[in-house]
């Protein structure tokens, strides 16, 4: 069973040599463990070995997991999953960061709902980068008004972008997506003060996304192995 801290180290280790060959410094790049599908048990495992920020896709399964793990007291939730606007009341609540805000309506029920007594909810604008039907996410010419939009919400932070590239049929392709987001990115950081994130890269694309100016991977399978049911995100 300590295989998944071994696994931590592995992708920390891909994380430091993907920093060093683009000459960033390997802290730079945080790591968001994607934790849907799996148990909590494995996420205590994680936190045990020092890993404090987890991802999670779907809301019920998270609630329950949470509950479990009430005494992670540094634990840091993100939710990362498409939004519906029933369930923003929850997420507003329990999350500390969302990485998939894609409307106004959304950004607008999460600064209403977010009690009072808690920091502001920490966000991201997910940019469809692919222009990809089947994916959420704001086109890039739309980010600078929900930006806007979002700037002015006093409990909500803006801190940056996040992004779900399409299955890349070459090196090159990717390579341009990432860096569209890149541009994207400086250019809103130039704007807010508050921006420091670009959430970019998981499993399969972390070195290119790193080389690519991310500043989060969010890296599932090659923690916690395969996940059983491939949901759609
Ligand atoms: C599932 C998921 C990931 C993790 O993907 P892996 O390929 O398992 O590392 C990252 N980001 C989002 C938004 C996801 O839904």
């Amino acid at each position: 069973m300590n295989s998944i801290v071994e696994r931590l180290k592995e992708v920390r280790c891909q994380i430091q040599t993907a920093c060093h060959q683009c000459n960033r410094s390997p802290d730079s790049v945080q790591l968001l463990a994607v934790s849907k599908t799996k148990p909590a048990a494995a996420i205590r495992q994680l936190y045990q070995a020092g890993q404090t920020a987890f991802g999670e896709n779907y809301l019920q399964e998270a609630l329950v997991k949470q509950q479990a793990l009430t005494d992670l007291e540094a634990i840091e939730w993100h939710f990362i999953g498409p939004i519906q606007s029933n369930k923003t009341r929850d997420i507003a609540t329990y999350f500390d960061w969302v990485q998939s805000i894609d409307r106004i309506k959304i950004a607008r029920r999460l600064n209403e709902q977010r009690p009072p007594q808690l920091p502001p909810l920490n966000v991201l604008i997910q940019v469809n980068i692919d222009d990809e039907d089947s994916k959420s996410g704001v086109a890039p010419e739309q980010v600078a008004e929900l930006a806007r939009f979002i700037a002015e919400l006093p409990q909500l932070n803006l801190r940056g972008l996040m992004t779900l590239p399409a299955a890349a049929s070459s090196s090159a392709i990717q390579a341009e997506s990432f860096a569209n987001m890149q541009r994207l990115y400086s250019d809103l950081a130039s704007q807010y003060s508050t921006v420091d994130t670009l959430s970019m890269g998981m499993s399969n694309d972390l070195a290119p996304a790193i080389a690519a100016g991310s500043t989060m991977v969010r890296v599932g399978t090659s923690l916690f192995g395969a996940r059983e049911k491939l949901k759609e995100y």
